[in-house]
């Protein structure tokens, strides 16, 4: 059994892969305190499933030259270890760990709506914005291991303050907080991106012009990122785009009038197939890629 384990904040999901190529599925809730719980629950999966690899995808940034994480607002206890020697030295079985993002758009490469792609970018478009790229079937991890950070690349100068501390970045407008944010100041009232997309389904005027706005912004996201890769697919994943698919048509109306005519006319935007289980499955197919 070969396994890809993607780590959420409060449920991790698993993408298991047999000798005889069966898949199976698992969605198991979490409650991780510390360092110690996080690698005795990992620990036990493989002892489950008795695991020969396993790949985990994780939110934040794993340190290329000394292997540990970094950047991980939701797992601060994880922050500074080497997570692939902390598990392997409990285990005897190899651990590949990776971006969840960057495992997100190899997941949909390997196994989803990116297949045969030749430059492919996904966007997940949820709590933050996440990017990832694979080019000639490799994921494009950087020098350090933080290549792909769409969603700090700056769209307004001075503009909206991001989670990351900075003002302006594309996911201070593109992510759910940006879609609340944009709602407030357009009605003076908070409430929850989920909200925002049920008074949207419901054509309520002020949730279709956040919409609007939401996706002026991750058009000029999606035009950056044409005009510097020139990519034959982009996909787009995560919670927001899939309660609310309205936003791929409006985006690649918008899109049409933003870039240059010859990467868009081999630019094929559309949705991720395989959902939120896309870093799980990114997991999986970057630990088969290794030998053990
Ligand atoms: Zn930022």
């Amino acid at each position: 059994m070969i396994l890809g384990i993607d780590i959420g904040g409060t449920f991790i999901k698993v993408v298991g892969k047999d000798e005889n190529n069966n898949i199976f599925k698992e969605k198991i809730s979490v409650n991780f305190q510390d360092k110690k719980t996080f690698v005795s629950e990992i620990l036990k999966l493989i002892e489950k499933h008795k695991a020969l690899k396993v790949g985990i995808a994780i939110a934040g940034l794993v340190d290329k030259k000394s292997g540990q994480l970094t950047n991980s607002p939701n797992l601060k206890f994880l922050e500074g270890l080497n997570l692939k020697q902390e598990i392997e030295n409990h285990s005897n079985i190899k651990v590949f760990i990776e971006n969840d993002a960057n495992l997100a758009a190899y997941g949909e490469y390997v196994y989803g709506n990116g297949k045969d792609s030749e430059i492919l970018v996904c966007l997940t478009l949820g709590t933050g914005l996440g990017g990832g790229a694979v080019i000639g079937g490799k994921i494009i991890s950087g020098v350090s291991g933080s290549a792909m950070e769409i969603g700090h690349i700056a769209v307004e100068k001075n503009g909206l303050p991001c989670h990351c501390g900075r003002n302006g970045c594309l996911e201070a407008y593109v992510s759910s907080y940006g879609l609340e944010r944009i709602y407030c100041m357009l009605t003076e009232k908070k409430t929850t991106s989920f909200e925002i997309v049920n008074l949207a389904k419901n054509k309520d005027e002020k949730a279709l012009k956040s919409f609007e706005m939401f996706s002026n912004y991750l058009s000029t996201g999606i035009m950056n990122i044409a005009h510097i890769f020139n990519p034959d697919k982009i996909l787009l994943a995560g919670g927001i785009i899939e309660h609310y698919p309205d936003i791929l048509e409006i985006v690649r109306e918008k899109t049409k009038n933003l870039i240059f005519p010859l990467p868009l006319r081999d630019l094929k935007i559309d949705m991720a197939k395989l959902g939120s289980w896309s870093g799980a499955f990114g997991a999986l197919a970057f630990a088969e890629g290794h030998s053990s």
